[in-house]
């Protein structure tokens, strides 16, 4: 609880730290793309204003020079009028390099060289002016002074009306160096520069003098140039476009912005280091850096809490598994350990109960011994289950067997417990239930009769359901179909509350009314949900206090089609010994409480049973005796029985004997282990005495001596007593008890049964060979035996 708490804490920390960073990244992105364009606008209105500036310096020329050019002195195209009064406007206005006066043939009078030989009818400025057009050219070298200049030309009109074309063309000229130092005065931070390019993108001012005209040559257009940024750059200017553009210039990242004058044909850029525009987003972009940092180290440690804490829990998850798996052995060893003498006691009172000798008072004893010993076992069986589970050492073991009939079993036993306690059971299974299915039966009734007997306990009126549905057929994996088969138990008893339901799984929980829980161990559902887990599955439950409970699960069954094959007849009657010559059995064991069962078990019938304490004295006796069978036990001193089992192999002449393993292990390990050593057959303690004449019959060959007297259609177990033997019919009881014990047998009550046992025998002798019979059926703990006893009796 207060980890998931604190995990969710860390969630919702973790997460909402996550989001606040992601929208304040893209918050950082949009503030910072806005004011970059702030400053990208920033830098072009400072190029725009320096653009201006020279502008507005040619046009206040342009207007001197139009001024001039309307002067009646100019007008007059007198070179010796016009000289004198030019000369001084050069050093009046001091911008002027000089002025110059062109006749409509080309040749010219300037201020600087007075009259010229040359000719200038060539250039373009001056056509333009002769056409009628005020323009200001782009640098040339002044042929009159070998100097780079520009001309603004304009036209000369003549006063009279009449004449509507120009008599000749007026212009001043500057010098570049003029028009460099105007477009040098455009800065913008540290090492930026300004650059001018006229019409066919030629620099007219530029800081690189390799990129400017001299006389010797002329200066390269940026167009033709082999640096593909200034290319597309000197592009944009010459098309008269305007802009500014982030891109690489002399291996660093500038701005560059640019903006075409209106006056002349020309372009003027601004070339900024980056940084002088983006110095301004550093104080941002560290904010973003600071945020970014908080949230990565708050997200590490979160992180690191979260697996520092993981780590610990795995630690103690180790540990408490390692201890639980610990108590678990330390169960099942002791469990083991208990059964050892426990098969004593039982053996013992078995054989008792079969000598003829034993007087009356006597059987009364050995009864309770045998009935308390019953009781422990089924005690111990239960907590072995639950500690086998938990210490995973309970394996499935599946069998073929018909699936409607082994429900129908069941549904027999709590029929009659439903119908005792005057409530309806209901069995629903649907039609296409699979007919041969290969399933642990013992552990598959073991949860359902939990589930049901739970449901019928729990409900005092009302019903118990039992459905069995196919959900669905799953793909075949090889040969074998499986089913995936839907379990439900539904009853309208007590019904638990919500906190209940979480502890009713948990071992020896027992929740609810006091008046139940005397009938129960509350070990029940811990085992059966283990084992529905273990059969790939696990248990739901839904429930409503005073409405029921349902309890139900889903597993996946394989289809068996030989389950005839599996199916085991029952035995015929009594044995009292069997044909042929005399077999001799090596019985090897430590304890004697174990030899001595098998021994007086077995003599009676006529076998040669030689007893041996340990695996070297066994082996001894077998290569002595040549024995048909030995019986060996597992855990002995001296030489244990794995030992033993591989010597017998590896002698001649005893190395076909036939080999039983018995012992109390429970672990499934060890039985695997002593067949591979070559054990033909195991059988665990204690032994069951029909169970043992069933693996003697079938490998020693033997064929049985039945008791005759015992009537043929009673197909009880084989063991039946043989006290008060064959003349003894056997007299039931009235009907009314025998309902009490078909009651008490389909609740497993098997103590009560031997308590009842007991009373029709002190109540009347002729009911001792019944009573007997009864007892023998309750110690095998086997419900349905005992009701197919009691079920042939009511018929008598
Ligand atoms: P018990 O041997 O006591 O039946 P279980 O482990 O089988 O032990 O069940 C544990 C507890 O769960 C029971 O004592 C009972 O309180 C509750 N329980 C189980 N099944 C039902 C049911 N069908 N209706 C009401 N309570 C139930």
């Amino acid at each position: 609880m207060h980890s998931s708490r604190n995990l969710l804490i860390r969630f919702i920390l973790g997460g909402t730290t996550l989001i606040v960073s992601i929208s304040a990244y893209f918050s950082y992105q949009a503030a910072r793309k806005i004011t970059l364009e702030d400053l990208r606008v920033k830098a072009f209105l400072e190029v725009q204003r320096g653009v201006d500036e020279i502008e507005e310096w040619l046009h206040v020329r342009k207007v001197e020079v139009q001024t001039l050019a309307h002067t009646s002195t100019v007008r007059s195209l007198e070179w010796s009028v016009a000289e004198p009064y030019l000369k001084s406007e050069v050093e009046r206005i001091d911008e002027f390099f000089f002025f110059q006066i062109v006749t409509p043939d080309g040749s010219y009078f300037n201020t600087k060289v007075g009259r010229s030989n040359k000719n200038i009818k060539d250039r373009d400025y001056f056509q333009k002016a002769l056409a009628g057009k005020s323009n200001i050219s782009d640098p040339f070298i002044s042929r009159s002074t070998g100097i780079p200049l520009i001309a603004i030309a304009t036209p000369i009109w003549s006063d009279s009306p009449t004449n509507r074309s120009p008599i000749g063309v007026f212009h001043g000229n500057v010098k570049v160096d003029r028009i460099a130092k105007v477009v040098n005065s455009l800065h913008y931070g540290k090492n930026s520069y300004a650059f001018a390019l006229n019409s066919q993108g030629e620099a007219i001012v530029h800081p690189n003098s390799t990129l400017m005209s001299t006389v010797e040559k002329p200066a390269p257009s940026l167009l033709k140039i082999p640096d593909r940024n200034l290319n597309a750059i000197a592009r944009q200017m010459v098309k008269k476009q305007q802009g500014i553009q982030l891109m690489e210039i002399d291996g660093t990242k500038k701005y560059v912005a640019y903006v075409p004058l209106q006056e002349a044909n020309w372009s003027v850029a601004l070339v900024i280091p980056r940084q002088n525009i983006e110095s301004r987003l550093q104080f941002l972009d560290l904010i973003a850096l600071i945020v970014g940092g908080l949230t990565v180290t708050m997200i590490a440690v979160l992180w690191q809490v979260q697996a520092f804490e993981q780590a610990q829990l795995k630690k103690s998850k180790v540990a408490a598994d390692t201890a639980n798996r610990a108590k678990s052995e330390f169960l099942a060893n002791m469990s083991h350990e208990l059964r050892t003498p426990l098969n004593g006691i039982l053996g013992c009172a078995q054989i008792l109960l079969r000598s003829k000798g034993l007087p009356e008072s006597e059987q009364y004893h050995v009864n309770i011994i045998e009935r308390c010993g019953s009781h422990l076992l089924t005690l111990i069986n239960d907590i072995l289950d639950l500690s086998k589970i938990e210490a995973r050492k309970l394996e499935l073991h599946p069998q073929d067997v018909h699936f409607p009939s082994f429900l129908q079993g069941l549904v027999e036993i709590c029929q009659i417990r439903a119908e005792q306690k005057g409530i309806l059971f209901v069995y629903e299974p649907a039609s296409n239930l699979p007919t041969g299915v290969n399933v642990d039966v013992k552990r598959l009734r073991q949860i359902l009769l939990n589930l049901l007997g739970n449901a019928i306990k729990f409900t005092d009126e009302g019903k118990v359901s039992f459905k069995v549905e196919v959900i669905e057929r799953l793909p075949a994996d090889g040969q074998t179909e499986k089913y995936r088969i839907h379990f439900s138990v539904k009853d309208t008893g007590i019904g638990i509350t919500p906190t209940q339901l979480d502890n009713i799984f948990l071992p020896f929980e027992q929740v609810g009314e006091k008046k139940h829980q005397i009938e129960g161990t509350g070990l029940g559902l811990a085992i059966t949900r283990q084992l529905v887990q273990m059969m790939g599955s696990d248990i739901q439950v839904k429930s409503e206090i005073g409405q029921g409970s349902t309890f139900w699960f889903e597993i996946a069954i394989a289809q068996a089609s030989e389950w005839v094959k599996s199916a085991m007849a029952a035995s015929k009657g009594q044995i009292i010994g069997f044909t042929g010559s005399p077999r001799t059995i090596l019985m090897v064991d430590d304890r004697w409480e174990n030899r001595t069962v098998i021994t007086n078990l077995l003599q009676p019938l006529g076998f040669k049973v030689v007893e041996a304490s340990n695996g070297k004295e066994g082996l001894e006796k077998a290569i002595a005796l040549k024995p048909d069978l030995v019986i060996t036990d597992l855990l002995m001193p001296e030489m244990d029985g794995f030992e033993l089992i591989k010597h017998l192999r590896h002698t001649p002449d005893i190395q076909d004997v036939k080999i039983i393993v018995s012992s109390a292990s429970v672990f499934e390990a060890d039985q695997h282990r002593s067949l591979q050593a070559g054990g033909d057959t195991f059988l665990s303690k204690p032994i069951q005495a029909d169970e043992l004449l069933h693996q003697l019959e079938c490998h020693l060959v033997l064929t049985w001596i039945y008791q005759q007297s015992q009537p043929e259609e009673q197909k009880i177990n084989s063991s039946t007593t043989t006290l008060d033997s064959s003349s003894d019919k056997l007299t039931p009881p009235s009907l009314d008890v025998l309902r009490e014990l078909m009651n008490l047998a389909s609740k497993g009550n098997f103590n009560d049964i031997l308590k009842w046992a007991d009373k029709l025998e002190e109540a009347d002798t002729k009911f001792t060979p019944f009573a007997n019979q009864l007892r023998q059926l309750a110690r095998q703990f086997d419900e349905d035996l005992i009701l197919n006893f009691l079920i042939e009796n009511e018929k008598d």
